[in-house]
């Protein structure tokens, strides 16, 4: 349905913008005010096809230009995104609720990624080695004469690429995504969340400035529909999803159903241990801003903190005071340390499980429906409970919101297994001052990204980025060498010179 006060949110295909004639629209707010700010067509399946067939006429051009011509767009982008930044993080706080200084924080890790795949032309570079065999038969010892076999491994882009993006960070997951895939060589159609895609459609427009050709970048907006219709589509040959592990179990399945090539980077329940010989005020505010930062609304959100011994003794009353001073408002206000969860589904669920933690016994430290905060908007102030058990779903499921729960643990070895007994692996760190601590906690734990006496141990771009167990599906992780992987395939060339 249209609501003639807010516009529809356009497509970005081939450089130009589309408004959806599509009747099935979501309408979203802000979530602070309650303010409605955008239509976001849900299942425009013309649009879908229109995008996919740009980005595969664009792709026999694109994949042959030189690698060095390719990149210069990205500079132009990068230099583009750092002169927008404040009206980026403007949008982001608008549409997502997050604080300033994590809107513009979240635009520059997304800057690293775009300086990463501007490496491409030594990224992508392929290894050869000459006189690997002597003979036609590939023999090491028979010699004939001198000739020898010389083998090459080149890394060659694979063709249409798809991103499909969660909400949480509309700016930067989309950058771990496309300016490696296009620097490789790949064209790319972007489905940003159907919740907040107002920044990554601004983000767009600044790309297609910086240059890049026709048909290189596409941008489709939709819900379920949109990407079944993306993941199954003959001309796209790879996959990359973030969001939720419901969804991307499902993406992984179907996707690779249909002979593409599936990365997804999925939910999270995150723990962090603190050894009572850390350094108190760097594991206070390690475990806090992990938990609270951008209102819990993070994969890597810190969101079960195990306290080790006597830890729990400054560990507790370190959080709660931070708790019970934190203010929380609106993100755009300078005061503000933590903003509103994105909309009312989102705080109706983190209230749900507040009341799950009440019933199943745990000890309500800090009320966060309790918080001076404004009464209109999507608020929940941070939340503590203490004394959890992993049979408690606030402990074993993914609330995504502002809620910490503490376990009290009497030995490293009992604190790294409440963090083995989850379903989910995407990270967990330790705060100690030992070595021998942190060294067994580090050859113990199941996590794919693991941090000592830092609270979110988030890669930078250079290093790939992906958990374990139900936080990942696929077989290469996203950024890094990986990243490099997934969006070119290898071929080999053997020769002899006759
Ligand atoms: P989500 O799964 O609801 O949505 C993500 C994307 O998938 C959206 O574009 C959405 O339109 C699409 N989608 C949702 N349901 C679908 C379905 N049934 N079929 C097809 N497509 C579907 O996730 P979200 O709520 O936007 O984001 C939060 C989740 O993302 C959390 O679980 C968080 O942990 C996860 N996340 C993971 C990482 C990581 O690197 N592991 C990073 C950021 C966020």
């Amino acid at each position: 349905m249209s609501h003639s006060n807010t516009s529809i949110v356009p497509h970005l295909i081939a450089g130009v913008r589309h408004t959806s004639q599509s009747e099935n629209l979501r309408l979203n707010f802000n979530p602070g005010t309650g303010e409605p700010i955008s239509q976001v067509p849900l299942d425009d399946i013309q649009a879908v096809e229109k995008a996919i067939r740009s980005a595969a006429q664009a792709f026999p051009a694109w994949s042959s230009t030189p690698v060095g011509d390719r990149i210069q767009p990205l500079f132009k982008f990068k230099s583009l995104l750092e002169s927008h930044i404040d009206e980026l993080a403007e949008i982001i706080v608008r549409e997502h609720g997050k604080t300033t200084a994590e809107a513009v924080g979240s635009v520059r890790r997304g800057i690293d990624c775009i300086e990463h795949a501007c490496g491409a032309p030594i990224l992508m570079m392929g290894r050869s080695l000459p006189q690997i065999a002597v003979s036609s038969s590939f023999c090491r010892t028979q010699d004939e004469g001198g000739i020898g076999i010389d083998s090459s491994v080149d890394r060659l882009p694979i063709g249409v690429c798809v991103g499909i993006t969660p909400f949480n960070f509309p700016m930067m997951v989309p950058l771990w995504m496309w300016p490696m895939a296009v620097a490789c060589g790949n064209t790319f159609v972007l489905k940003p969340s159907e919740r907040d895609p107002m920044s990554t459609v601004r983000a767009f427009e600044l790309a297609h400035d910086a240059g890049f050709p026709e048909g290189v970048l596409n941008l489709v907006h939709g819900g379920p529909d949109v990407v079944n219709h993306l993941i199954k589509h003959d001309d796209v040959k790879a996959v990359s999803f973030v969001g939720s592990t419901t969804a991307g179990k499902y993406i992984y399945e179907t996707g690779s159903a249909h002979d593409k090539r599936v990365q997804c980077m999925c939910g999270a329940k995150n723990f962090s241990i603190i050894m009572p010989d850390a350094n108190k005020e760097a594991a206070i505010d390690g475990v806090f801003g992990s938990a609270f930062g951008n209102t819990g609304q993070r994969c890597l959100a810190g969101s079960v903190v195990v306290a080790v011994g006597d830890a729990a003794e400054w560990l507790v009353p370190g959080l709660v005071e931070k708790a019970k001073a934190f203010h929380v408002g609106l993100g755009g206000d300078n005061k503000t340390q933590m903003g509103p969860l994105q909309d009312l589904a989102a705080k109706d669920r983190v209230l749900s499980y507040i009341d799950a933690g009440i019933t199943a016994g745990a000890d309500l430290l800090v009320d966060g429906r309790k918080t001076q905060m404004p009464s209109t908007g999507c608020f929940v102030g941070p939340t503590i409970f203490d004394n959890t058990t992993s049979d408690m779903s606030i402990v074993n499921e993914e609330i995504f919101g502002p809620v910490l729960s503490v376990i009290r643990s009497d030995s490293l070895d009992s604190a790294v297994n409440e963090v083995n007994k989850s379903d989910y692996g995407n990270m967990s760190v330790i705060f100690t001052d030992s070595g021998h601590a942190a060294h067994r906690f580090e050859t113990t734990v199941q996590a794919g990204m693991i941090g000592v006496n830092v609270g979110v141990p988030a890669p930078m771009a250079a290093f790939p980025f992906a958990g374990w167990k139900k936080s990942f599906f696929g077989d290469l992780h996203t950024n890094g060498e990986d990243g490099v992987r997934f969006f070119t395939k290898s071929r080999v060339t053997v020769r002899r010179w006759i």
